[in-house]
């Protein structure tokens, strides 16, 4: 095959917001396509009206775009084989029902809901599972066990489901990219439903027919889709097309070994699920996901792409082009991958940008009328404080004491130090520093180092120039501030311990 006609799709269903394997589902793909120059399209595969949730269509558009894996073709796209909503190819769907009606491979089905519960009931009775497959359906109300005239008949009056005729004694080899040689003994396979009684095609049906038709080589999904995946392989031989490539994609678990993440298993996670924020339709309820809480979306497909996937190289940060180039079916792992969210936070710092956090800073600064800093003191507190964040938005929780003094301090060591002594250490300190006539951190250090008591006047220092106990090198801290300040911020200190006691 020439690599130019890769072509592969994400089709997602639209029943809510994607999580993350929804998503990582989406970039593989995309990885996949454009590694090869190949298309990645966007279908809708919206076959089950009963699970149809409102705004989850814009949702999957926006957070492709968030992830800037967008597709070339498809729902919002355009393309040569629309339409790309399966909802609006059901006269296609109908058309091969026909011609595998005709050939015999499926078969009308009139059994209740209520007359297969029945039979569920009583084989469970016997600690049985039912199942609609070819040792049961001779026993069924069914199109093999009546007369033409019967069916006639039926058709009617009655309403019907379509079936998929297993046929059993076969060792159905399926191969998998990520799996290699699978095979399934077709007698455990059960007859399908792939028309329902609404007239509407099963996504079984529907996207076998679709990929065939959009010309799709390379169906890259989930591993929950393989169970499925030999009625696949049996419908596109009845339809007497070639199947498509497979790989499975492995689980993305809960790391409390509780299963894995999916959009009907998202309570009590300790990480946020959703790629985009999500606002629940019946309680207008926001979830915010990985782009409100400030994750960068480099940072985030980054995390996504090594969630499963292998590069074969020592590195763990890529740009999405690194990604595309690196990225193979093959070296996708065939086990269950736990997600971590320390390490996304860690991909996240890797990837954020000083441009951005100076503009970030520069806001903060602004919003705060702290006019007199040059752009320079900018710079030089990211180059201090840039190694303690994860997220842009920190920047302003670290470095805060270069621009402001402190108005509160931390309680607890406050309420220590809240003596008598403590005035005359700071009192004494003060002339030291006003003496100290290069305020430079090296010049600092040297002079305090020799000092008895040096760790308690520096935790001192600390509360007065930052108000709490943490921060950078207080030395430096000093430096950048001038004498001036600093002084004037032990100042302040005093006078608050004065009025405490
Ligand atoms: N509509 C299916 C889903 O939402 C897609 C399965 C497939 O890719 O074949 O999971």
């Amino acid at each position: 095959m020439s690599s130019h006609s890769v072509r592969v799709r994400f089709a997602p269903s639209p029943t809510g917001p994607l999580h993350l394997g929804g998503i990582r589902t989406a970039l593989y793909n995309y990885l996949f396509s454009k590694k090869h120059g190949g298309t990645f399209i966007l279908r809708i595969e919206d076959t089950d009206q009963k699970r149809f949730v409102e705004n989850s269509e814009s949702y999957i558009l926006e957070t492709l775009k968030w992830c800037q894996i967008e597709p070339d073709e498809g729902v919002g796209y355009g393309g040569p084989y629309s339409p790309y909503y399966q909802s609006q190819r059901m006269d296609i769907y109908r058309m091969y029902i026909n011609k595998l009606l005709k050939k015999g491979y499926v078969y009308y089905a009139f059994d209740t809901d209520q007359d297969i519960d029945k039979k569920r009931k009583e084989y469970s009775n016997r600690d049985l599972t039912f199942s609609y497959n070819s040792r049961n359906r001779m026993y069924m109300n069914n199109s093999l066990t009546m007369t033409k005239e019967q069916l006639h008949d039926k058709l009617q009056s009655d309403s019907y489901v379509i079936r998929f005729k297993i046929e059993p004694g076969e060792k159905l080899k399926i191969y998998d990219i990520i799996r290699g040689n699978i095979i399934v003994d077709t007698d455990h396979l059960d007859d399908k439903i792939l028309l329902k009684s609404d007239g509407l095609a099963t996504y079984h049906l529907a996207h076998t027919i679709d990929d065939h038709l959009m010309k799709i080589t390379h169906v890259i999904r989930g591993e929950e889709w393989l169970p499925s995946t030999s009625l696949h392989v049996l419908l596109y031989r009845a339809l007497g097309w070639t199947t498509p490539n497979f790989a499975h994609l492995p689980l993305i678990l809960r790391n409390n070994g509780k299963g894995k993440i999916s959009k009907r298993n998202t309570n009590n996670l300790n990480f946020p699920i959703y790629p985009i924020q999500w606002k629940i339709p019946k309680t207008q309820i926001l979830i915010p996901g990985y782009r409100e809480l400030g994750y960068l979306p480099e940072a985030f497909v980054n995390m996504l792409a090594l969630l499963g996937w292998n590069p074969g190289v020592k590195k763990e940060i890529f740009s999405l082009q690194e990604l595309i180039h690196l990225f193979s079916l093959e070296k996708i792992k065939k086990s269950g991958v736990y997600f971590d969210i320390k390490k996304t936070n860690w991909f996240n710092k890797k990837h954020l940008k000083k441009e951005d956090i100076f503009a970030f800073l520069f806001r903060e600064v602004k919003k705060r009328s702290i006019l007199y800093k040059k752009k320079d003191y900018l710079w030089k507190v990211i180059y201090l404080t840039m190694d303690r964040i994860h997220f842009i938005h920190e920047i302003w929780e670290h470095s805060s004491y270069f621009f402001v003094s402190p108005n509160s301090y931390e309680d607890n060591f406050f309420n220590k130090i809240c003596h008598e002594n403590t005035i005359i250490e700071l009192e004494n300190a003060k002339i030291l520093l006003y003496n100290i006539n290069s305020f430079s951190s090296v010049n600092l250090t040297c002079f305090f180092q020799k000092k008895k008591n040096k760790h308690k006047i520096m935790q001192l220092f600390r509360l007065a120039l930052v108000g709490s106990l943490k921060g950078i090198d207080i030395f430096i801290i000093f430096e950048m501030l001038g004498k001036e300040e600093s002084l004037l911020r032990i100042e302040k200190l005093i006078n608050r311990i004065k009025e405490k006691i």
